[in-house]
Formats: C-alpha cells, structure tokens, sequence
C-alpha cells in the first residue's frame, strides 16, 4: 500500500486553510476528477476517491482536529487506531458526498413533457356462476376509466381555443435555477411552476375537464370469459385502461374473476366433487341412480355393498383446462341416510330384517367386535 498523501497536500491547501478555503478547494477539484467528466479515466477517479477521502476529514470538526494532532492514525483504523473514538470507515462513496454539494451532475435526465406516455391499468371485479366458469362465457362489464374529454379533444382548452407553449420554461416543463451558495453558483433543474411540467399553458380551461383534458367516464365492453377459469383469477384486456397522454397507448383493464359458490359442486383444481346421498336400501341392493355433473344429469351404477364414504369416479366431467387441453374429473362420495320416523310397519319390517341378518352380513361389525374380545381376552 502506498503511503497516503496529507490531506492538505491532497486538497492543494495550507494546513492554516480556512472552513471556506477548503470548501472552495474541494468544490473545484471535485468538478475536475468527477468520474461523469472523465469517463474511463482511472487516474482522475482515484483523484476523486482521494479528494473526497479528504474532504470528509477536512470538513469534520472532530476529524479534522484528530487528523491535526495524529495525522492519518487520528482517523484511520488501518493506522492501529491511536486516537480512539469512532473510527472512520475510510470508505466514502463518490456519489453522496458529491450530490450533497451540487444536486447531481449535468443529469441529462430531463422528462421530455411532451413524449407520449402510456396510461395507467385500471380494474374491475366480474361476478360468474361456477358453470360460467366451467363453460366459458361472455360478459358485459362496466368499469371506470380515464378518457380523453371529448369536449376539448384532449387539449384542455376551451373548444376553440388551443393549449399555448409556455412562456417560463418555452415548453420543457424544466427551468434551471441558480442558486448562489457557500460553494458558488449551482444551477438546479425545478418542475415549471408556471405550466407544472406539462410545458404548455391553458388561457381558458374547457369547462367539462377543468383544463386537464381527461375525464373519468364508464365504460362498457364485452368480454369473453375461457372455459377453465377460477375464483381470483385475472383476465388482462389489453388497451381497455386508462388513456395515454400526447398520443401514447391506454393501460390494460385487469378483470379480477370472483366465482360464486355452487350449492352441490366444488372445485379442486379441475376436479370437480359433490356429495351424493343414497338410501340405505340403494347402498345395500345397489341402485341405478342420477348423478349430476356440469354436463347435466348422468346415470350411475351403484354397485351392490356401497358403504359411506365411497367414492367413485366419473372420468372427463370435471373442468376443461385453461390450456384447452383435456378436463378434469368428477368425484362423487356417497352419504347414506338412515331413515327417521318409521311408522310401526316399517319398525317391524326392519326388526324382522335384522333379526334374518347374520354376521356375515355385518363384517365391519364383527371385525370390531373381534377386535374387542381381544382386548378383554373373553
Ligand atoms: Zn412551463
Ligand atoms: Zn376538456
């Protein structure tokens, strides 16, 4: 490592330098080494490292005084820290100091008012059935959006009137500002306060958009719904948005898909599943029953023995996929209801029903009970 220069020396200033003496000293050499002014030199942003390296010493009361008695140990921890106190990080960064003195170099960065800017997203939320969902389906929507005022064309401007360049900024939207301080003269790029940026200035504002040449209008479309969409999904119409400024293209509208619940359906991704109640008699003789899916009603088999809780399947009537390719499936568990309110005839006919049962009937029953004997060792 090379030895570090003092920072005086750096500075090109008397070690008596006054507070101004070494402001006006940094001020000038910072200009000169500004790496934005030097690209690709790497002599002139060591300068500048350095410069700025002694200037946050120089400009510290504290460090200063530190660097005064010590010399580079007072404010370098590389040096063994022999002054204590906070010790200085050594790493400065070139921007920050630098913007603090001068708001930023030449920038460049000045918004063209007048470039055409595209207009912001809007959204709006789309009510559908689950079988809207399933199938598809088209919608009319309304929403609000920000239009160009069809009054003024746009403009702002009273019909028969036109928007004028401004006269303060001649139609930047920018002006440059000088500011006289302790460094000298800065100039400042500030927001036209005359126009407010938009470099163009109104003598008689249309009376529908105040002057601003848009207003918030409803609108109405049609929209196409695909076949496989779910709850809180978000359909992107393009162009529907708010409208661009100077010409630029309208945002896009987001249809935000709130799918209500089906009293019998329920969607799992493009399953679709249901709860099927069967009569006790159904479950035990089997039965052809009626099933219904998004298609419409099916007919299904019951085998002989269903218990509660099965569930079968029926393949392909489930959701179509967004993609278009293929549809999910349709689950169906079956619930069996056992009867209430039998009238004594039917008691009977039950009492005599069980009574002709035999456990191989009931093997659930008597695998528990089995199961229990075990337990007890009976
Ligand atoms: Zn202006
Ligand atoms: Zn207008």
């Amino acid at each position: 490592m090379a030895d570090k220069r003092d920072y005086y020396e750096v500075m090109g200033v008397p070690r008596n330098a006054t507070d101004d003496e070494i402001k006006k000293a940094y001020r000038k050499l910072a200009k000169k080494y500004h790496p934005d002014l030097n690209p690709g030199d790497k002599e002139a942003e060591a300068k500048f490292k350095e410069i700025n390296e002694a200037y946050e010493v120089l400009s510290d009361k504290d460090k200063k005084a530190r660097y005064d008695q010590f010399g580079h140990a007072g404010v370098d921890p590389n040096f063994g820290g022999g002054a204590g106190g906070s010790p200085f990080t050594g790493d400065i960064d070139l921007g920050d100091i630098f913007n603090s003195f001068f708001g930023g170099f030449g920038g460049g960065r000045t918004v063209n008012p007048n470039a055409p800017r595209r207009g912001g997203d809007t959204e709006t939320t789309v009510n559908i059935s689950f079988e809207e969902a399933a199938k598809g389906c088209s919608k009319t929507i309304s929403f609000d959006r920000i239009d160009d005022c069809s009054d003024c064309g746009g403009s702002g401007a009273q019909r028969g009137t036109s928007a004028k360049t401004c006269p303060q900024c001649g139609g930047t939207g920018q002006v440059r500002i000088s500011q006289r301080t302790p460094f000298g003269v800065v100039q400042t790029a500030r927001t036209c306060n005359r126009c407010g940026g938009s470099g163009r200035v109104i003598d008689t504002p249309c009376h529908t958009c105040g002057g601003s040449g848009k207003v918030r209008k409803k609108k109405t479309i049609e929209i196409n719904i695909p076949a496989g969409i779910d709850n809180d999904q978000v359909l992107n119409v393009g162009g529907q948005g708010n409208a661009g400024t100077n010409g630029g293209p309208s945002g896009d509208l987001h249809v935000y898909i709130n799918v209500r619940p089906h009293p019998i359906f329920e969607r799992r991704g493009v399953d679709v599943w249901c709860e099927m109640p069967i009569t006790f008699s159904q479950a035990a003789l089997g039965a052809e029953v009626v099933v219904p899916t998004i298609d419409g009603k099916v007919s299904y088999a019951i085998h002989e023995g269903t218990q509660p809780g099965d569930v079968f399947k029926l393949k392909g009537k489930g959701i179509p996929r967004l993609s278009g390719r293929g549809r999910g499936d349709q689950y169906v568990r079956i619930t069996i209801e056992v009867p209430k309110n039998l009238t004594d005839r039917q008691k009977e006919i039950l009492k005599e029903f069980d009574s002709a049962t035999g456990e191989k009937n009931y093997q659930k029953r008597k695998g528990f009970f089995d199961k229990l004997k075990n337990m007890f060792g009976e």
